[in-house]
């Protein structure tokens, strides 16, 4: 398929420098460099009520501000038995100052009198790709199966990692070294995803 504009670097529309590294770790085999936003752009706020609302929202914000692409992120644990809670709200589960301990405590306290087997849940990833000179923004998930356990197990990763039990793998994300998560992850699959249509629009 003919091209409409090829893509060689995006800026990542985040303040986090380990997220720059993780997505160029990802992206820069496939021909793209992750650079950090242009300094001095006030924050996007983010009031969606889904993962597509807030990356689409973020993108186009940020890429009014940039000189070529600008991807964004969004991701969050969807507990079933919670009704898809604490989805966007995941970062803010227990307050805005709350710990990643903290959250986890308020997800077991919401899920004490759920038993095990319908302790289903998804950790979640939406990115979108955006540019004020093309005519689209792009956007791709990523999802992982889990089960939330009912005690943290293992020392990696962050977050909810500590509860999110992978049938597939028998262990939870934080039971497996960060280099191989970051193979399977949520995150992983709509990069790869993005890159798919990306190699489809033979923008890359
Ligand atoms: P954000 O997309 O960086 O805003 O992340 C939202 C929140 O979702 C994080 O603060 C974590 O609580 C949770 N989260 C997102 N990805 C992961 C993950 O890979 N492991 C554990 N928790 C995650």
């Amino acid at each position: 398929m003919s091209s409409f504009v090829k893509v060689d670097s995006v800026y990542l529309a985040t303040q986090n420098e380990h997220k720059i590294v993780e997505f160029d770790g990802f992206l820069r085999p496939f021909g793209l460099n992750v650079l950090p936003l242009p300094a001095g752009i006030a924050k996007c706020p983010e009031n969606g009520v889904t993962f597509e609302a807030n990356v689409m929202e973020k993108a186009s914000y940020y890429a009014q501000y940039c000189d070529g692409f600008v991807l964004a992120d969004d991701s969050g644990i969807c507990v079933d038995a919670l009704g898809g809670k604490p989805g966007v709200h995941s970062a803010r589960f227990a307050g805005p100052d709350g710990t990643d301990e903290d959250m986890r405590s308020e997800l077991l306290r919401q899920l004490e009198s759920i038993e095990a087997r319908m302790r289903s849940a998804q950790m979640v990833s939406v990115v979108s790709l955006w540019s004020r000179s093309f005519p689209v923004g792009i956007v791709a998930r990523g999802e992982i199966e889990g089960m939330i356990l009912d005690h943290p197990r293992g020392a990696h990763g962050f977050g909810y990692d500590p509860l999110f039990f992978v049938p597939s793998l028998g262990k939870t994300l934080s039971e497996i070294p960060t280099h191989e998560k970051n193979r399977i992850s949520h995150r992983a699959k709509a990069l790869s995803s993005l890159v798919n249509t990306l190699e489809k629009l033979g923008m890359i």
